[in-house]
């Protein structure tokens, strides 16, 4: 049954296939822009290289200072060199991390972005940043830090290391999985969901194997898309509030923490949100979502428990405590009990129940 509902599109433009990064200058000249700014990291510097190549008189410079938790300290060093090139517009080319320093770059002096995906992250499609200052991480949605314009281009992700594939495209799952029972959830964006898991959980089990295989990879780029859309569209519950404590506490890795958590958090949820149930079952193929989930993540390869990317034991505790500190919409009410057990059994990387 359709209930009443809010769908708030937003305005991104999108290209999508292969080799369409060749028109980043035509983008960066749609956007209006004159001189544009690539952002990498330090390791995807010399493809940053490549692009202002693309972009040719119109590029500024390449900055490759781009890291995880988009630090405050570097995006300073961004905005410097921003100046120093006299750009006004940037041109993010990476994962979260740097498509999160464009972001910040656009709060502070307005400029456009145009983004170039290379993980499955979503970044790209939402209004939101996460920024870290002294430690502290502290996350806003804003119109404000929303790019332009997207090229996502299958080649570029041929280089992305299979378990890297693997669990940022299980990161991307785990927007989609969340926006099935958001509190404001509605139909479009559930369409989007369910197409997003399906693609995805069909493409990754074949790029673990074949990394370069096209068809897996342009699904999967595909359903990142679509993921990134339900992040960027919906409030995100249990599943995101619980890997920003475990990731921000204990400094754990972003896609792996979200890989190993989410089977585990759509079991908790399972009984107080069929319709999301039934559209991941489906999408999965499996007659369960969070065995379903589980059965995805152990066919990839992957990490499934948070002993082996560097949580503590005595952190589970802690980790339960912040959790039910800051109380937050979830379908399931969230008693520390349940969370405790929850975190105990990714701990160990057991299935979860
Ligand atoms: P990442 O951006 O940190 O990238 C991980 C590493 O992979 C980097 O060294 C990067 O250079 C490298 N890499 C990326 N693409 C590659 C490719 N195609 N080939 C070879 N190497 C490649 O990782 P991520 O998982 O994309 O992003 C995680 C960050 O993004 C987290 O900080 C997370 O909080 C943030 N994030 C934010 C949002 C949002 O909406 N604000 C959404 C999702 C993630």
């Amino acid at each position: 049954m359709i209930e009443t509902f809010t769908y708030e599109a937003l305005p991104i433009r999108v290209r999508f296939g292969r080799g369409t990064v060749a028109e980043v200058g035509a983008e960066v000249a749609r956007l209006g822009a004159r001189r544009a700014l690539v952002l990498t990291t330090p390791q995807q510097a010399g493809e940053g290289e490549r692009i202002g190549g693309l972009i040719g008189e119109a590029c500024a410079g390449v900055f490759p200072g781009a890291t995880m938790h988009t630090p405050v300290e570097v995006t300073e060093q961004a905005l410097d060199a921003l100046k120093a090139a006299d750009a006004d517009c940037v041109v993010a080319l990476g994962g979260g991390s740097t498509t999160g320093l464009g972001k910040a770059l656009a709060l502070r002096t307005g400029v456009p972005q145009l983004v170039i995906p290379t993980t499955y992250a979503g970044s790209e499609m939402t209004p939101i940043l996460g920024e870290t200052q002294e430690g502290r991480k502290t996350t806003i949605r804003s119109l404000d830090v929303l790019p332009e314009a997207v090229i996502y281009d299958v080649d570029l992700t041929l280089t992305l290391p299979a378990g890297l594939s693997a669990t940022s495209g299980v990161n991307a799952i785990a927007h989609a999985v969340e926006a099935l029972y958001a509190r404001d959830r509605n139909p479009v964006i559930s369409l989007m969901a369910e197409d997003g898991i399906r693609t995805l959980s069909s493409a990754l089990p074949i790029l673990i194997h074949e990394p370069a295989n096209i068809e897996a990879r342009t699904m999967a780029l595909y359903g990142a898309w679509l993921c990134g859309c339900c992040l960027g569209a919906v409030g995100m519950a249990l599943h995101h509030k619980l890997c920003h404590t475990l990731g921000g506490t204990f400094n754990l890795p972003h896609a792996e923490t979200h890989t190993i958590v989410l089977p585990h958090a759509v079991a908790y949820n399972a009984p107080a949100a069929p319709e999301a149930m039934a559209a991941i079952t489906r999408a999965l193929g499996a007659p369960d979502a969070a065995q379903g989930l589980f059965d995805l993540v152990r066919a990839l390869g992957v990490p499934r428990a948070l002993s082996e990317i560097g949580m503590p034991a005595d952190g589970i505790d802690t980790a339960a405590d912040i959790a039910v500190e800051n109380p937050y919409w979830n379908p399931r009410p969230v008693t520390r009990d349940g969370i405790r057990a929850l975190i105990a059994r990714a701990y160990a990387g057991e299935r979860p129940v």
